[in-house]
């Protein structure tokens, strides 16, 4: 019995193991979001809201097509995230904020929830996917952020695709920052789209939990509108607005950037998880609902924990967001829930 119960661990990891030829986990699942801010009901027409649920929609079926199929939690975040990056509703990639200058710097960062090894790249603007721009970066050197040029030098030599700074222009942005500077303030966005003087909105995000049981974390942006130039959010910093760690979970983060430094936020809600044993909704709420707006922050995030449950706070008037897990069906949403 001894050598037979050693046999069952030697073999299939555990003794808990599933028997063979069981099919691999069935719960994957993987969360989006398009950024946290003034996204109140009857604010945006009802073309506008298709458009963006569309757009929710596309970037959750591209993620699950290769979670069902087996691919990696890593594949599906970076393939949602760069759909939103190439669609310029939304602050990331194509239709990214301006900078008080008027250029357009993005920041992007994953993680691996397996192997915690993690790629971030900040300040750049003319690489066409940061988000792809900072995997390569985990993937293929020994440092975890690269800025500016270095980071685009870098890009090219992986053979990403860089574009002229033109690419990311939208006139609805450009108009942002001209409506921020004569406010004088810092504002993620303003999208005439959403009618606020406070409208904040656009930051792109993925999590997943894949068939094996690994968490993967992306997130990208083109930060604030009218942001001083060379102004680093809390997207590409890990541990701020990006973390994965397989024993807790995997979170990205949308907001006002310097709080979610401050607050080291995303690897806090982890370290909660792990140290303070709290579920994810419970450490997840404690950060977005309490501590983040007792600073004066605001934002939101998605996250997923290492058993499937997600959860997707925010303390603004609405999230661009959705989940998908196995059944296939995508659920999006964008106001409080109940609205
Ligand atoms: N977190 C982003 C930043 O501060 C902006 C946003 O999510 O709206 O750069």
């Amino acid at each position: 019995m001894k050598y037979f119960l050693f046999f069952l661990i030697i073999a299939h990891g555990s003794v808990f193991a599933q028997p063979p030829g069981k099919p691999p986990a069935e719960k994957f699942i993987l969360a989006i979001h398009g950024g946290a801010g003034s996204i109140k009901k009857g604010q945006m027409s009802p073309e506008t809201e298709k458009l963006y649920a569309a757009a929710l929609e596309q970037a959750l079926v591209a993620g699950y097509t290769i979670l069902k199929n087996g691919g990696s939690a890593l594949n599906a975040v970076e393939a949602a995230v760069k759909i939103m990056e190439d669609n310029p509703l939304f602050n990331a990639g194509k239709g990214a904020v301006f900078n008080n200058e008027g250029v357009i710097e993005l920041d992007a960062a994953v993680m691996n929830g397996k192997t915690l090894e993690a790629g971030a790249v900040t300040g750049v603007t003319t690489i066409k996917n940061p988000v792809s721009a900072a995997r390569a970066v985990m993937e293929k050197t020994a440092h975890v952020m690269l800025a500016g040029k270095g980071a685009e030098k870098f890009a090219a030599g992986a053979g990403l695709e860089l574009v002229d700074p033109a690419y990311f222009f939208t006139e609805t942005r450009w108009k942002n920052l001209q409506k921020a500077k004569e406010a004088d303030s810092v504002e993620r966005n303003q999208s005439p789209e959403i009618k606020s003087s406070e409208g904040k909105i656009g930051t792109v995000g993925a999590v997943a939990l894949d068939r094996s049981g690994n968490l993967a974390a992306a997130t990208s942006t083109g930060g604030m509108s009218n942001k001083k130039p060379g102004r680093v959010g809390d997207a590409p910093v890990i541990g701020a607005g990006t973390y994965a760690n397989n024993s807790t979970c995997a979170i990205s983060c949308t907001g006002w950037g310097e709080f979610y430094i401050r607050l080291v936020l995303a690897k806090t809600i982890s370290d909660m998880m792990e140290f303070g044993k709290m579920s994810l909704e419970q450490a997840a709420g404690e950060m977005v609902l309490k501590r983040l707006p007792a600073l004066g922050g605001d934002g939101g995030l998605v996250a997923i924990d290492v058993n499937g449950h997600c959860t997707m706070p925010f303390n603004t008037a609405g999230m661009f967001r959705g989940f998908i897990k196995a059944d296939g069906k995508a659920v999006v949403k964008m106001y409080k829930d109940g609205d």
